[in-house]
């Protein structure tokens, strides 16, 4: 049984059913959705799909949708194309201009007042650099701006990425496109809205306040870290934020791109410690957006994450855009369990929650339990998933069954490692929802006489992060 989450980006690759649905029978738990490129239409139709699939597959697909968040992007072209050349320089000016290879704008002209002479440009993922040489007042031509002298040469479309590494860009986290984008989540019943470009605790409250403002405050918000910014804050985002997405596209050019692979093993540790989902993102079978088989290279990437205990692996451009989405999912899926088969001898293990509260307690004592048992399954019955979640980031060899009131609560463990939710409704006792407990995990998996299934649950039902016991069955 797989433990390790499979979520894909779903784009013109895979707007068909008959695409969807292999990627759903190859183990889709969840469907990105996302906004900086996905029009209305293209929205609408992967939301019809996971809505067949879970009507005619039942499988309980959930959904994430991603903002677009602060994202600096060069103007449009002349003729569309610039070639800019090593040596040659430009300049970037303050009024919204039609792109040569003499000026340029860009779409938040504000991030010009903090540009200073030695400042490094990066567009389209630093394929050309530019380095500031001279700045001028607002009084210059096209409203003034800076001089760049060109460090690569190469052909750039319009409308390309930019990134400046460590300048703060002035720009608002959440821009009214954002916030249009916000309310749709809430209205389309998303199950996870990620957050690009996150920076700060900060910025994941203002995110939390419009979910509250559009009705939906119980969504997960899972913060995309791909800025220098959010890597000097990272303790405090991840208190802050339901789980992580470690974004190491854009993050291999906020940061030197040597260190993405340490700063992931990291993300991957504190989020375990402190009791958040945790995924890793980007570039996994890159090469099977063309290929029909994958570098080996990725192949260890797969399972590497897998190993240092990453809840889910995922496809982006492989399955939106991608020649090969079918095969893609399919053997991440593969590579994933095979790792996972493997897990004891070469996966990390036993990391203690930080908390030392009740639940961070039962966590441990539950997994504790259920190793030195040979348990085949843990029951957790959990009002919010906090409890599955905290069980699963210390990577029990069991399988854990999240009995949950409804669910969206489903849905929101559809991420988390190791964890299969099962719809149950509210107990009237603790008795009712032992009773319970082991007849769901019989009817889950195949229990010999005398194994053991470890319960652990909250009672009285007062709401969330309350569980207060555990207890040991035999059959
Ligand atoms: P994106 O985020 O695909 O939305 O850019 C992921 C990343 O930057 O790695
Ligand atoms: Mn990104």
């Amino acid at each position: 049984m797989r433990k390790t989450k499979m979520l894909c980006g779903i784009g013109p690759a895979t707007q068909d059913w008959e695409v969807f649905k292999k990627l759903v029978m190859n183990g889709l738990n969840v469907a990105r959705v996302n906004f900086s490129h996905a029009t209305l239409e293209e929205r609408k139709t992967t939301e019809d799909l996971v809505a067949r699939a879970r009507k005619e597959l039942g499988k309980d697909v959930a959904i994430l949708f991603d903002t677009k968040g602060p994202d600096l992007r060069t103007c449009s072209f002349e003729n569309d194309f610039i070639d800019f050349v090593a040596g040659a320089t430009i300049k970037i000016v303050r009024e919204s201009v039609l792109g040569t290879k003499d000026k340029i704008s860009f779409n938040f002209p504000q991030v010009i007042d903090n540009l200073a002479i030695g400042t490094e440009i990066l567009l389209n993922d630093g394929f050309v650099r530019l380095e500031v040489i001279s700045v001028e007042d607002e009084s210059g031509e096209n409203g003034g701006g800076v001089t760049c002298k060109i460090l690569d040469s190469a052909t750039l479309q319009s409308r390309r990425g930019v990134n400046i590494p460590g300048v703060d860009l002035n720009i608002p986290f959440i821009s009214e496109v954002d916030e249009e984008d916000i309310k749709y989540s809430c209205e389309h019943d998303g199950d996870f809205l990620g957050i690009s470009f996150v920076s700060s605790a900060e910025d994941v409250r203002a995110a939390r306040e419009l979910l509250v403002k559009y009705g939906r405050g119980d969504m997960a918000i899972l913060s995309k870290i791909e800025t220098k910014k959010a890597i000097e804050n990272i303790d405090e985002i991840i208190d802050e934020t339901d789980g992580i997405i470690i974004a190491r596209g854009d993050l291999s050019v906020e940061v030197p791109f040597i260190e993405v692979p340490v700063l992931q093993k990291m993300i991957l540790r504190k989020c375990r410690e402190k009791g958040k989902v945790c995924i890793v993102a980007t570039e996994m079978l890159k090469s099977m957006c063309k290929n029909s088989r994958p570098t080996k290279a990725e192949l260890t990437d797969i399972s590497t994450a897998v190993f240092d205990g990453t809840d889910a692996v995922w496809l982006s451009d492989e399955t939106t855009i991608g020649a090969h989405p079918d095969l893609a999912s399919q053997y991440l899926g593969e590579v994933a369990d095979e790792a996972e088969a493997y897990y004891e001898e070469y996966g990390t293990k036993y990391l203690a929650s930080h908390g030392h509260d009740t639940p961070d307690l039962l966590a441990s004592s539950v997994v504790k339990a259920a190793e030195d048992g040979n348990v085949k399954v843990i029951v957790a019955a959990t009002m919010s998933g906090f409890t599955a979640q905290r069980i699963s980031n210390l990577k029990p060899n069991a399988i854990v069954l999240a009995a949950v009131p409804d669910e969206r609560v489903a849905r929101k463990l559809a991420l988390t490692w190791g964890v299969y939710p099962i719809v149950t409704g509210e107990y009237g006792s603790t008795d009712e929802l032992v009773a319970d407990a082991v007849k769901r995990a019989k009817e889950f998996m195949s229990l010999d006489k005398g194994d053991k299934i470890v319960i652990t649950g909250g009672f009285p039902n007062t709401g969330i992060k309350k569980t207060n016991f555990m207890k040991i069955e035999e059959i």
